[in-house]
């Protein structure tokens, strides 16, 4: 990292993207999205899937109102373009792939929504599109869909069961961690994917569950010491994570999330493996290979022990 670079004046930079995109989020939540919403189970059953280890979010099946989804595609891709000028050229020829038609953007949603990861690399390579920003694309229109539907079907749910490092409601990995100072150093981990939050163990790794302190390693900037990843040795996996004196809920994730994008390079000098975004955990254990990192079941109690 260059010398000079300081994360806390890049989110401070980012400050204003960040809002746009709250901004954009809460637009989105008046609009009608759902032609099909995610099946909703009884209270009893989804307190029961949370208490085994599954998410709540069964997306297949799921429709979307095409002229919505395509005004939501337009609006995100002027708001990128404001925020990410740097990109124009990539995001102009994004947004040709769609508005000439070659790809309809409520299929390009309905692949991303059920995480059929295959689909979006086909259109990738197919049309030779930049990855990351295609990739962040992608993430971004879904998440209007799946915030609405996870407030959908977190209601009157209690996600205090939750003890794993996948998302409770979309089953993705958790893209940030916040360790607030001043509630005993409670840790909280937040989905980019559908925007829940909850509770998880301050020493243990997101992935494999380790808890093995002298398996785990906080690795940050030395003169930014609140910007960092913990670093699990055992499964080669990293979070990134911010110590703030803010509670959980003045918290501007998606800001902190893109601000702290140089501690990847931090991780790679570790040796760290880096996913794709859009790895989910699946059910099926023949659908993934994220699966080589299955989670097993702690009991309560070690999960506690290290909070
Ligand atoms: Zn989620
Ligand atoms: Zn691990």
């Amino acid at each position: 990292m260059d010398q000079d670079y300081s994360i806390a004046k890049e989110i401070k930079h980012l400050e204003t993207f960040g809002s746009a995109l709250d901004a954009f989020f809460q637009e989105c939540e008046e609009k009608n999205l759902f032609k099909r919403i995610p099946p909703k189970e009884t209270p009893e059953t989804a307190a029961k899937r949370l208490a085994d280890g599954y998410y709540l979010m069964r997306p297949c099946g799921c429709k979307f109102h095409a002229e919505e989804t395509g005004a939501i595609a337009l609006e995100l891709f002027d708001l990128l373009k404001t925020h990410l000028p740097e990109r124009e050229e990539d995001l102009a020829h994004i947004q040709d792939s769609f508005v000439s038609g070659k790809i309809e953007v409520v299929d390009f949603l309905a692949s991303v929504f059920s995480n059929i990861d295959n689909d979006i690399t086909k259109i990738i390579s197919e049309y030779d599109l930049a990855e990351d920003l295609t990739t962040f694309f992608a993430v971004y229109l879904a998440r209007p869909f799946r915030a609405k539907a996870a407030r959908m079907l977190i209601e009157e749910l209690d996600l205090e069961v939750w003890h794993y490092g996948y998302c409770p409601v979309c089953g993705h990995w958790a893209s940030l961690s916040h360790i607030a100072n001043k509630e005993d150093n409670r840790r909280t981990l937040w989905c980019l994917h559908c925007g829940t939050h909850w509770r998880f163990p301050r020493i243990k790794c997101a992935y494999c569950l380790n808890d093995d302190h002298e398996l785990l390693e906080i690795v940050s900037p030395v003169s930014e010491e609140s910007f960092r990843i913990q670093v699990c040795k055992k499964c080669r996996r990293y979070i990134k994570e911010i110590r703030s004196d803010d509670p959980v809920d003045q918290v501007s994730f998606d800001t902190v999330y893109l601000g702290m994008a140089a501690l990847d390079y931090s991780a790679k000098d570790e040796g760290c493996v880096q996913d794709s975004l859009l790895t989910v955990r699946y059910d099926n254990p023949k659908g993934n290979k994220s699966l080589l990192y299955r989670q097993k079941t702690n009991s309560h109690e070690s999960q506690m022990k290290a909070v």
